[in-house]
């Protein structure tokens, strides 16, 4: 893997000193990145509401960053909704993006002052007809995708796309305001043409809906824009390009609001995970690849690397191509057999790497400091530093 392809000298040289003298494990996020790739995502959709996954990467830092961007936010639970709050994010900003949610915690958000909820299911939608009267509903309909993503969220949440007309007329029925349709294709979408695929559903929706007098304005596209990892994806200008010519075939003149809920795509791309070799070995003399622990794992940073689904480039400091490399087996440091990182996909590293030396981890920014374990085998969540500007 190519550090080059994608960190300038001058920024790695940056990283690489910010970092030295701290110890290892933790992330570095440039929040220069995460603004830079919110104003590129932001100029492709401009007509387009950006609600930003606070789930992806809660650090105060990014939100506080966003918000001064102007960013709304997707909130999954009550607490994140009071991180928000607490950081002066007017409830109007926010919607409930997590369709699983008890009805006190739908209670305490109207309390506060949220009035947009996402909703897949007639319980969910009963609830809040209750605790948040008059409030404004989208249904989360189920789309494909599943296979084409490196992470899949498809299947979890969502009702069939033809149960979503019952479930809008019984939140009309029940003083709700139904307000559009959401899908979320599966993070990491390789494939551009899966939101064609959903939009066509969408359109479909909209035209039974208006025959049954609702009249739907909003399409929330959710997230599936993809950060840079070791396969190469389009880049963000080319999904961009794709989706809004979809969104003119299936809807021609008449394009309904759109929010967008880009995480990965926000902040993958702005952290660098840096952690340190703590031994090599070999289960045998005649072992031909080489195990290779670190001080970070599946439970303090790494838990997508989960059948391997997400690859991020694993480089050194320095590159050097004439070095002989060999295939390894990442690991991490906890006893915990599943903490293994990479043993398929075989990635290489120089044959005289030794403990001590560091490894970094590039496009660690999302789902990484938030999906780490409090206290297994005692090692502490992975620290964050943020650096730019
Ligand atoms: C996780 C999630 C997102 C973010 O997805 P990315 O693929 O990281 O952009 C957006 N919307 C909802 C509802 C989610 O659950």
């Amino acid at each position: 893997m190519k550090r080059k392809n994608f960190y300038s000298d001058e920024e790695w040289r940056k990283i690489i000193e910010f970092s030295e003298p701290l110890q290892t494990p933790f992330i570095v996020i440039n929040l220069d990145r995460v603004r830079n790739q919110y104003k590129e995502l932001a100029s492709y959709f401009p007509a387009a509401q950006i609600h930003y996954p606070v789930k992806a990467n809660p650090a105060p830092e990014i939100i506080a960053e966003l918000h001064q961007l102007g960013s709304n936010f997707d909130i999954a639970s009550i607490y994140e909704m009071d991180k928000l709050l607490s950081m002066g994010v007017p409830p109007e900003k926010m919607l409930f993006g997590n369709t699983i949610k008890k009805a006190s915690d739908i209670a305490y958000a109207f309390k506060k002052g949220l009035r947009l909820f996402a909703t897949d299911c007639l319980s969910d939608i009963e609830n809040i007809a209750v605790h948040a009267p008059g409030s404004q509903v989208y249904i989360r309909i189920l789309v494909q995708g599943g296979e084409t993503a490196d992470w899949p969220i498809n299947r979890k949440f969502g009702c069939h796309p033809m149960s979503s007309i019952t479930l809008l007329e019984k939140s009309l029925k029940r003083g709700l305001i139904p307000y559009g349709i959401s899908f979320h294709v599966g993070s990491q979408q390789r494939s551009v043409w899966q939101w064609n695929e959903a939009l066509i559903s969408v359109s479909q929706i909209f035209s039974l809906a208006r025959e049954q007098g609702i009249h739907l304005e909003m399409i929330n596209m959710g997230g599936g824009f993809p950060a840079n990892y070791a396969n190469k994806t389009h880049s963000i200008k080319v999904y961009a390009t794709e989706i809004n010519r979809y969104l003119r075939e299936n809807f021609n003149d008449q394009i309904p609001k759109i929010i967008l809920e880009p995480g990965r795509a926000l902040v993958g791309n702005a952290g660098v995970l840096v952690s340190e070799i703590i031994t090599i070995s070999k289960k045998s003399r005649s072992d031909s690849h080489r195990w290779v622990y670190l001080d970070t794992g599946k439970f303090n940073g790494l838990i997508e690397t989960m059948d391997e689904g997400t690859k991020y480039p694993v480089v050194m400091a320095e590159e050097n191509e004439k070095k002989r490399v060999g295939e390894v087996i990442l690991a991490g440091p906890t006893c915990d057999s599943v903490d293994i990182m990479y043993e398929k996909a075989r990635y290489k590293l120089p044959l005289n790497v030794c403990s001590g030396q560091r490894l970094y981890w590039l496009s660690t920014g999302a789902y990484t400091s938030s999906f780490a374990a409090v206290e297994f085998n005692g090692f502490p969540p992975i620290n964050s530093y943020f650096i730019g500007k």
